[in-house]
């Protein structure tokens, strides 16, 4: 069994004095997979210490001395992709095949694609007879989850970095293995000493950074629940916030569409990483005519699924991270269930593997505007599907949560699809099956958060404009 035991602070690492630990299992086979050490206040403290100490060095050094540094971390990942994937999917329960490309290889490009930035993004700019300068926050806490552990690192690592920030990042305390790999491509690439720093830990290490009264911004991904209390922490101090939370999003289908991409684009969404991803497509918006035939689709394509050991290739989808959450998603099953939804595939019934945390990929059918299934972000393999019958109504449904993270919209022509995606209150909004574009700005509307990341939206979050009036026109 592994042990995570150090810290990264100023160029070095350092054992975990703190004897508290965390044991986290293989979703597979519920062994033992390895023992996590928790940080504390002290580690914090010095961990921004170190950063603070380190930010004035490293903004002097400009974007185009920065910009190679992500790139030499980007190759040091590149190195350890395959043990990178591995062991994510034995984490996180996403199949082999997938880990490699989403969560390793996307992320590998997101550091490269953040050092040309250097060259594109324009730092000063002219306003008037103003000069603006766009500059570093200063030392930028950021605070990321399990489910895509590299891919959240790096949408805030890379920008904040190449901005000219230094960071002390708490990554997820249920998903530690890419933070040693991490580690270990800083030290390949010759960061300077505190540049980045890394604290392992829980919820304790993560409200120390939050309260840090040098701490100038928080990036924050994670659930909604916390990320409120961590939003209203932060604000006591007027720090920067850029909050990436949970969602609940839906994929409305009008009349006339291709029903059958619909629904192959929606279940391939919902059941990615076993729904355990923040803009999965959650709720299938379709009109009430479709409905019987929509029915015979989604059972189909979820029946069609493989559901297994992700590291065999042919598995579709793997097991949740953990007991706790495969907890969590029956009880919202189990709710579902007894109000009498439309049950048309899986259910708590369904056959599963008999060791792993699986949930088998669920669809419930007829459900309410008002339920919690329809409400609420259940972060497992379940669709809820929704029937209207004018488009004024799937647009209502589409907008009736309180989040707004992503949505799809489907129909004939793509006019009218666009018509209707701009009415959506929803951050990411794909048309007719049109692929996710890395570099447009992600994060959502409500209680999906606050700002953005990715591509110059991304770097905007940890730069703070200064305007500086010139005396004559500044051409
Ligand atoms: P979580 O909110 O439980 O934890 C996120 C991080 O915050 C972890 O590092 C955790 O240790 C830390 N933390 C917990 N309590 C804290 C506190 N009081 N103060 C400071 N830090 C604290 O979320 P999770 O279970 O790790 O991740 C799943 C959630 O993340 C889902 O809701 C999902 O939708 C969301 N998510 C959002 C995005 C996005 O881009 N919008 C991406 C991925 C995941």
């Amino acid at each position: 069994m592994q042990s995570f035991s150090e810290h990264y602070i100023n160029g070095a690492r350092q054992r975990i004095l703190e004897r508290e630990s965390v044991c986290i299992y293989d979703s597979t086979t519920e062994a033992p997979l390895a023992t996590v050490f928790l940080g504390n206040r002290d580690d914090v403290d010095a961990a921004v210490q170190a950063a603070e100490r380190a930010q004035p060095a490293w903004q002097a050094l400009g974007p185009d001395k920065r910009a190679p540094y992500l790139l030499a971390i980007a190759d040091a990942l590149e190195i350890c992709a395959a043990e990178l994937a591995h062991d994510v999917s034995r984490e996180v329960g996403m199949p082999i095949k997938l880990s490699r490309r989403i969560q390793v290889d996307a992320p590998i490009a997101a550091w490269r694609a953040t050092a040309t930035l250097a060259d594109t993004f324009q730092f000063t700019r002219v306003v008037g007879n103003s000069r603006v300068t766009l500059t570093p926050v200063g030392v930028v806490a950021a605070i990321t989850p399990w489910n895509y552990p590299l891919h959240q690192i790096t949408a805030k690592l890379a920008p904040a970095l190449l901005a000219g920030c230094t960071v002390v990042l708490k990554p997820s305390e249920l998903a530690p293995a890419v933070t040693q790999r991490l580690i270990a491509a800083c030290e390949q690439a010759s960061l300077p000493p505190g540049v980045l720093n890394i604290v392992q830990g829980d919820a304790t290490v993560g409200q120390a950074l939050v309260t840090h009264a040098n701490v100038q911004m928080v990036s924050f991904t994670g659930s909604t629940a916390v990320g409120c209390q961590v939003a209203s922490k932060a604000a006591e101090r007027m720090k920067r916030l850029s909050m990436e939370l949970g969602g609940k999003s839906a994929a409305l289908v009008l009349p006339g569409a291709d029903l059958a991409r619909a629904i192959k684009a929606t279940v391939g969404s919902c059941f990615l990483n076993s729904g355990q991803t923040c803009s999965a497509i959650t709720r299938l918006i379709v009109a009430r005519q479709d409905y019987a035939l929509c029915r015979e689709l989604l059972a189909q394509a979820a029946n069609a699924l493989t559901l297994g050991d992700p590291a065999d290739s042919n598995t579709r989808v793997g097991p949740l991270l953990c007991a706790k959450q495969r907890e969590r998603v029956h009880a919202y099953m189990a709710e579902a269930e007894q109000l009498g939804v439309d049950l048309i595939a899986g259910g708590m019934d369904a056959p599963v593997p008999a060791t792993g945390f699986f949930v088998a990929p669920t669809i419930y059918g007829n459900v309410a505007a008002n339920s919690r299934l329809a409400q609420e972000e259940v972060f497992g393999p379940v669709l809820a599907v929704q029937c209207y019958d004018n488009v004024q109504e799937a647009i209502a449904l589409a907008n009736g949560t309180q989040y707004g993270l992503a949505a799809a919209v489907w129909a004939a022509d793509t006019d009218t699809a666009e018509t209707v995606a701009n009415s959506l209150r929803a951050g990411q909004v794909d048309i007719n099956g049109a692929r996710f574009n890395p570099a447009a700005p992600f994060g959502g509307f409500g209680l999906s958060g606050l700002g953005r990341e990715g591509g110059d939206y991304g770097l905007d979050e940890f730069l703070e404009p200064r305007s500086v009036q010139l005396p004559e026109p500044a051409y």
